[in-house]
């Protein structure tokens, strides 16, 4: 008696992330009701399931769908308008202005449609945004099709989203009781840095997330100026001070930690905390080189971001991949910091734990959600292939992804998106966008 499924994907290679450093060969994912029934090899797959579809991916490995764990994804309609500067000119001189005229609810769906097709396409599942607007966001990941965690953003300065932090929480809190159950959108609370939030704020984001058990999402130490401006004005280290309000625990997750010392390590390994790494952004805006291997030594969760378009200007976690592991080694100048192994379990389910999503993604677990992506490794660039989990890290971009799957829904097919969202409308939105910021 065979069982009905779904979906039984046969792959060449499988990488399931846990168990860590598993690559099973020749082996087949059941898939029901958009979760993972089963993995095993092919031959048994084929007596024990009998499946309404079957994909083949004979020259492929198959992997978690990726988790980005920090991005702006409207901020998308800004990439590339201002480059090769420092982070502060950055934001005060090109992208705060430019939100001020533009930041708009239809901005934000524009803006988030565009990352989410951007991300769908290069195997991305799951993102964790912050920005505003995160009702506009959620109705753009829900028609995308792709799993979101929206930071309800908090800033003290007056913005054209809201008037102050309380503003904020509180158009943010509303988003979130209209998204309530939605089975792809969740919510975390995101006061956005030490240098924009005020103590009794981050008081009140971290009274909330208790209360409503959501995540802490905040950048934390990205530049040298942060921590020099806060000693000067605080007296002490942001990480510090952070902890002193309480902030601290293990639904926090930290974007950045680049300029930190050992008092900083152990905060945030006392207070089991989470880092999201974006190293291109880090690169890109010269913030220095976080100490990634004494981070993973102390037993934090370190997950992977793109940071926004603007600062990157990609949303591709190959190229974060890639980037985490060069720069881990360049930084200690230790070959054997970040292998390739660690930097997939960066981009999948050290980030899902971060979010608290790991009972239901970032790995190839029987009883997850089927949030699936394909690498075809049959090219001449890819080959010969002595370990694919190597050619993720070092060899394939995200032009290599061929099959996406979100809850065991097809995103992309054979190279194909299929994401409920016409290119040429999005095109043509994005280029009324780009004449508005312009002008
Ligand atoms: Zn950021």
């Amino acid at each position: 008696m065979t069982e009905a499924i779904d979906l039984l994907i046969h792959a060449r290679w499988t990488v399931p992330v846990e168990p860590a450093g598993t690559v099973l060969d020749n082996h087949s994912i059941a898939v029901r009701d958009g979760r993972i029934v089963a993995t095993l090899p092919r031959s048994e797959a084929l007596t024990r399931f009998r499946a309404a579809r079957q994909v083949e991916l004979a020259e492929h490995v198959l992997i978690p769908g990726l988790v980005n764990l920090h991005t702006h994804a409207a901020m998308s309609l800004m990439r590339g308008l201002a480059d090769d500067l420092p982070l502060m000119r950055w934001l005060q001189d090109a992208i705060w202005p430019a939100e001020g005229r533009h930041v708009s609810p239809a901005f934000v769906r524009d803006g988030t449609l565009l990352a989410a097709a951007e991300m769908l396409r290069g195997g991305i599942t799951t993102c964790s945004d912050m920005y505003f607007y995160p009702e506009s966001a959620a109705a753009a990941f829900a028609e995308a099709g792709m799993r979101a965690v929206l930071g309800l953003v908090m800033l003290e300065f007056p913005t054209s989203y809201a008037s102050d932090a309380d503003d904020c929480l509180r158009k943010g809190l509303a988003a979130r009781e209209r998204w309530l159950g939605h089975p792809l959108i969740s919510f975390s609370i995101a006061p956005h840095a030490p240098y924009t939030v005020s103590d009794t704020s981050f008081i009140r984001a971290r009274a909330l997330a208790d209360e409503l058990r959501l995540p802490l999402h905040v950048h934390i130490h990205e530049t040298a100026d942060e921590i020099h401006n806060a000693l000067a004005t605080d007296g002490q280290r942001p990480l510090a001070r952070l902890a002193r309000l309480g902030l601290l625990g293990e639904n926090f997750i930290g974007v950045h930690a680049v300029q930190m010392d050992e008092s900083d390590i152990e905060l945030l390994s006392r207070y089991n905390c989470s880092i999201a790494h974006c190293p291109t952004s880090n690169m890109k805006l010269a913030s220095g080189i976080a100490p990634v291997p004494r981070l993973l030594d102390a037993g934090l969760r370190v997950g992977l971001g793109t940071d926004g378009a603007a600062s990157n200007n990609r949303l591709d976690l190959f190229q974060e991949m890639r980037h985490a592991a060069l720069l881990a080694k360049v930084g200690t100048l230790d070959a054997t910091a970040v292998p390739a192994h660690a930097a997939l379990r960066m981009a999948t389910l050290a980030g899902a734990q971060a979010l608290g999503l790991d009972a239901s993604i970032g790995s190839i677990t029987p009883g997850k959600q089927a949030d699936l992506c394909a690498i075809r490794l049959g090219d001449l660039e890819s080959r010969p292939c002595f370990d694919p989990v190597s050619h993720l890290v070092y060899v394939a971009g995200r032009e290599h992804v061929t099959h996406v799957w979100v809850n065991g829904e097809s995103r992309v097919d054979k190279g194909v998106p299929l994401l409920h969202i016409n290119d040429s409308e999005l095109l043509r939105a994005v280029s009324v966008w780009q004449t508005k910021i312009v002008n």
